[in-house]
C-alpha cells in the first residue's frame, strides 16, 4: 500500500505509541482519523499530526463498546470518503497475580472485574474496531490494512493473566482475520512490542525497568518511533499478512 493520501484510523491515538504511529504516518502523508477516550492527550496528536499537514480529525470513542465503535466508524468512513487502514493500538494494564498466599491461607485473588476490564478493552475492542474498519472497507471497495497491538507478553507473563490473554488472543484473531478477509483484498497484521518508553512503562517502578532493560540484548528499552517504523513497514510490504512481528530488542520472558 503508498500510504500518501490513505485515510488511516488509529485507536489510543491520544497514547504514546498512538502518537508516534500517527506522526509516522502524517510524514508519508496519510489521512487520519485520530480516535481515544476524549482526553487532552488526543488535542496534542492532532495539534502535533496538523503541524506537519496532514489532514486529520479526532473521534471520542470508548472501543469496548459496541455502539460507539459502530457509529464512530461510519462517521469517520463518511467524513473522508472510507476507510483503508486501521491501527488497533488501545489499550490498557491491570497487572495483578492470579492469587496470592501467605502462610498457605490465600490472601487475596484478581478479581472478574479485573480480568474482564482489561478483555473489554484489549481483545473485545480490537474484535469491534477490526470488524468495523472492514466492514468500511468492503462496503467503499477499499483493499486495505488492518494492524493489530499485541505484545510479547502474550506467550505469558509473572502477573499478566489478563493482559496475556487479551494479548495472545489479538494474535489470534489476526492469523483469522488475515484468512478470512484475503478474499476482499485486506490484509491483517500484528505488532508484539518489548517494552517501549511510554506513559505505560514511565509508570513503572524504576528498579522493575532496569531489570527489563538488562534482559534485552540491546541493553535498552524500545522507542515509539521504532514502533511506528514497524507499522509503516506492515502497510508498505503487500506480500506481509496473518503474521506477527515481535519487535522486542531480543527480550526473552
Ligand atoms: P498508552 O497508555 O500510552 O496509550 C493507550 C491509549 O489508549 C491511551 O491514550 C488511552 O486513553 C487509550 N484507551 C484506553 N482505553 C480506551 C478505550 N476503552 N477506548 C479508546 N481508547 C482507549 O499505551 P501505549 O504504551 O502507547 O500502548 C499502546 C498499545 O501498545 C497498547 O495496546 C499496549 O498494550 C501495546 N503495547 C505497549 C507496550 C509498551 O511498552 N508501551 C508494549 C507492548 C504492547
Amino acid at each position: 500500500m503508498d500510504i500518501k493520501d490513505k485515510v488511516i484510523v488509529i485507536t489510543g491515538a491520544g497514547g504514546g505509541l498512538g502518537r508516534a504511529m500517527a506522526l509516522q504516518l502524517a510524514k508519508q502523508g496519510a489521512k487520519l482519523a485520530l480516535v481515544d477516550l476524549g482526553n487532552d492527550a488526543l488535542q496534542v496528536t492532532l495539534d502535533q499530526v496538523v503541524a506537519l499537514d496532514a489532514n486529520a480529525k479526532t473521534y471520542n470513542a470508548d472501543v469496548s463498546n459496541e455502539t460507539s465503535v459502530e457509529s464512530t466508524f461510519s462517521q469517520i468512513a463518511e467524513d473522508f470518503n472510507g476507510i483503508d487502514g486501521l491501527i488497533n493500538n488501545a489499550g490498557i494494564l491491570r497487572d495483578g497475580l492470579l492469587l496470592k498466599a501467605k502462610d498457605g491461607d490465600v490472601v487475596s485473588k484478581m478479581s472478574l472485574e479485573q480480568f474482564q476490564s482489561v478483555i473489554d478493552v484489549n481483545l473485545t475492542g480490537v474484535f469491534l474496531c477490526g470488524r468495523e474498519a472492514a466492514l468500511q472497507m468492503i462496503k467503499y471497495k477499499r483493499q486495505g490494512v488492518i494492524i493489530n497491538m499485541s505484545s510479547v507478553a502474550r506467550q505469558g507473563n509473572m502477573g499478566q493473566t489478563n493482559y496475556s490473554a487479551s494479548k495472545a488472543g489479538v494474535v489470534a484473531m489476526t492469523v483469522t482475520w488475515a484468512r478470512e478477509l484475503g478474499r476482499y483484498g485486506i490484509r491483517v497484521g500484528a505488532i508484539a512490542p518489548g517494552v517501549i518508553r511510554t506513559a505505560m512503562t514511565d509508570a513503572m517502578k524504576p528498579e522493575m525497568r532496569e531489570r527489563l532493560e538488562k534482559m534485552k540484548p540491546v541493553g535498552r528499552l524500545g522507542t515509539p518511533e521504532e514502533i511506528a517504523h514497524t507499522a509503516k513497514y506492515i502497510f508498505e510490504n503487500d506480500f506481509f499478512t496473518g503474521r506477527v512481528i515481535e519487535i522486542d530488542g531480543g527480550l526473552a520472558m
